[in-house]
């Protein structure tokens, strides 16, 4: 059984380790944001794909919720004292990784073989696919106005409600080598419990990849990164509530139109499963909050799988 998983970042990454523990990393693919990339302090850093890597390589700070374990803060401290771009939290261990990826991109080669470089180097059999190699950047409207990714999310704390959602690069975006393949070869397609706007859109935004998605011969089936209308972390409720209307399955479905047969739900939201159409709902516990409950949500979304 050969399984694709589009993921964003953080909550992506847990799913995708239980997904990995059930199914095994030879048999999973994962396409990962890149939407959220931004260079800083002259490093390009790819925020989503790192906490995929961390989180297979069982190198991620579960208590922090982010980046690396025993990280330790050395350079970050001296780029505030020198008066350098520090508003981007980047710790000793991890800018290591970044160092490699930089100068690997620098000279010339593709984030997608830089990637399958560092997967391996770290021991993640997983396949680990970039969704683009190239220049694809997530962007916000809002009232305050416009900013790119990092600049709402981490330097003004996605406080600012969102209007739209734009994909700098979406127009000549082609899906990176391997990617078209994988969720060809898939028997079950699995959209992780990630921020369906700006963490599985802006995969979605490489049209060649969305049409893949919307032709599929295989079902493919999300999980809902929200547990009784709430986010379990981060802005997804408040952008579906403004986006879409309300933060119910279905608007979460509505995230996907096309694209999904099923919707893994939490329990704290069986009680709402009107208007999801074509999409049949799987309700289960969906709180990933020890690896028992992230390999028991995989394997609600991989029972859907035709025998
Ligand atoms: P980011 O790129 O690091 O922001 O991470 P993602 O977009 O992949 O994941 C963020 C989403 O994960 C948030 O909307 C959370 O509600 C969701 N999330 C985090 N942990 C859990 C969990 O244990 N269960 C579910 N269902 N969703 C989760
Ligand atoms: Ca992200």
């Amino acid at each position: 059984m050969k399984i694709a998983i589009l993921s964003g970042g953080v909550g992506g990454a847990r799913f995708v380790r239980g997904v990995v523990e059930v199914v095994g990393a030879n048999a999973t693919s994962v396409i990962g944001n890149v939407g959220d990339d931004v260079e800083v302090l002259g490093l390009h850093v790819s925020p989503d794909l790192d906490s995929i890597l961390y989180a297979l390589a069982g190198l991620s700070d579960e208590h922090r919720g982010w980046g690396r374990s025993e990280e330790t803060w050395n350079a970050l401290e001296t780029v505030g004292a020198l008066g350098g771009e520090d508003w981007f939290a980047l710790g000793d261990r991890d800018l290591g990784l970044h160092l490699v990826r930089t100068q690997a991109l620098r000279a010339g080669e593709p984030l997608s073989a830089v990637t399958a470089r560092l997967a391996e180097a770290l021991g993640v059999g997983a396949q680990l696919l970039p969704a683009t190699n190239d220049r694809l950047r997530t962007w916000l409207e809002t009232p305050a106005g416009r900013f790119p990714f990092q600049e709402w999310f981490v330097a003004r704390g996605h406080r600012d409600e969102v209007d739209a959602v734009r994909f700098d690069g979406e127009d000549a975006a082609r899906p990176a080598p391997g990617v078209l393949e994988a969720i060809e070869a898939a028997d079950l397609i699995l959209l992780a419990p990630s921020n369906p706007y700006v963490s599985i859109e802006p995969i979605l935004a490489v049209r060649e990849l969305r049409e893949a998605l919307a032709g599929r011969r295989v079902a493919c089936v999300a999980v809902s990164p929200l547990i009784g209308g709430r986010a379990v972390k981060g802005p997804a409720d408040r952008m579906l509530l403004r986006l879409a209307g309300g933060t119910s399955p279905r608007h979460v479905a509505g995230c996907y139109p096309g694209l999904i047969d099923a919707l893994v739900v939490d329990d704290a939201d069986a009680d709402d499963l009107e208007g999801l159409g074509e999409v049949r709902p799987i309700v289960t516990r969906t709180l990933m909050s020890d690896a028992d409950a992230r390999r028991r949500l995989a394997e609600a979304a991989l029972g859907a799988v035709p025998a």
